[in-house]
């Protein structure tokens, strides 16, 4: 149980995924199904933004979207923190029910008092009423005090399954992504990667790598300034994920001004064309002095494209896509090589 809910919202919930899944071209198992009940349970922000982002545009969810996008913003999270706060979960559900039984005992117990009562009463034997109207006041007290215990327990629990909610949100934030891009950072990446071999056997299509560097990207920190610099990466970020998304690829920074697309279940020539979709849009980033809002300059990238092959391992698919990349710089840069 890793998002309590009362029954009957859980029911409404699960209703809703499915029939969502459903307008979805994704198989319904238990990847998709986790996508979209975080996305319609409203506990993963950014899930929602990228998914809203794509739903507004009409996007139908296939397979690679699906996966694409619980590797982003699903499976991101620490996998320690995420067990520990669902293990949290479970203790605050545990205390609740203890509460709610021992208020369900009081309640029983009143309910056999006042049988008792009802009983002298029928006999219309007034004179033995003393006792249980005694007994049944008692256990009415008793009953007052759990149930001010259980609200107060409600109340507390609702209070920590929030904190809760914020912490696991915040660690997958955390965890694998970059602050200053948004894209995952190199411990995503190494995931991704790893997740990225593992697929290139059982799907139909291998798989490709792609690395993209900014070219000359020292001069435009040397001409403009790191602050100008880290927006140019911002910008790049941006435009990473949202291309990866739609293909259902996923984003990386593998470090400095060197980002990766990992796309799996794509061919080579598939990936060279979103390689040259990317180099396009990086020349048409606009980055403005904020002040003038005068635009001050624009960036080419260069990239790289490996396909998995079967013999590759992390590190050989890294080697080609990136010494794809350094023949493009060799050759003037703005241009995609393959391996
Ligand atoms: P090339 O076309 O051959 O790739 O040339 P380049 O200038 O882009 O490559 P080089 O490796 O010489 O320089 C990369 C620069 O990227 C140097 C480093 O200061 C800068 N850089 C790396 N990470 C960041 C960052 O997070 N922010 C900023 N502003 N600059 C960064
Ligand atoms: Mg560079
Ligand atoms: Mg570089």
């Amino acid at each position: 149980m890793r998002y309590p809910e009362s029954r009957q919202r859980s029911a409404e919930l699960l209703r809703l995924v499915v029939a969502r899944m459903g307008e979805h071209d994704a198989a319904l198992n238990p990847l998709t199904y986790a996508v979209w009940y975080e996305h319609l349970a409203g506990i993963n922000a950014r899930l929602s933004r990228a998914m809203d982002a794509l739903l507004v545009n009409g996007k139908r969810f296939d397979d690679a979207a699906i996966e694409a996008l619980h590797a982003q913003y699903v499976a991101a999270a620490d996998e320690a923190t995420a067990e520990r706060v669902s293990r949290d979960f479970v203790r605050v559900m545990h205390e609740l029910a203890d509460t709610a039984a021992r208020t369900g005992s009081s309640a029983a117990e009143l309910g056999s008092k006042l049988g008792a009562l009802d009983q002298v009463l029928q006999k219309g034997d007034e004179a033995s009423l003393g006792a249980p109207v005694g007994e049944a006041l008692a256990s009415t007290g008793k009953l007052r005090s759990a149930v001010d215990a259980l609200q107060t327990q409600v109340a507390a629990s609702e209070r920590e399954i929030d904190r809760l909610r914020a912490e696991l949100e915040r660690t997958r934030e955390e965890a694998a992504v970059c602050p200053l891009t948004r894209v995952l950072n190199r411990k995503g990446f190494d995931q991704q990667l790893q997740a990225l071999l593992a697929k290139a056997a059982e799907s139909p299509k291998p798989g490709c790598l792609i690395m993209v560097d900014v070219d000359h990207f020292k001069q435009v920190n040397d001409t403009h300034g790191h602050v100008l610099g880290d927006r140019v990466l911002t910008g790049l970020g941006e435009l990473l994920r949202s291309a990866a998304t739609d293909a259902g690829a996923v984003a990386a920074r593998y470090g400095g001004e060197e980002f990766a697309l990992l796309v799996p279940n794509c061919g080579l020539g598939a990936a060279v064309k979103l390689a040259e979709s990317v180099r396009e849009q990086a020349k048409q980033l606009r980055v403005r002095q904020r002040s003038s809002d005068r635009q001050i300059l624009t960036i080419t990238v260069s990239a790289g494209v490996a396909e998995v092959c079967a013999s590759d391992d992390e590190a050989s698919l890294v080697a080609r896509a990136d010494a794809a990349l350094y023949q493009s710089k060799r050759n003037g840069r703005d241009r995609v090589t393959t391996a």
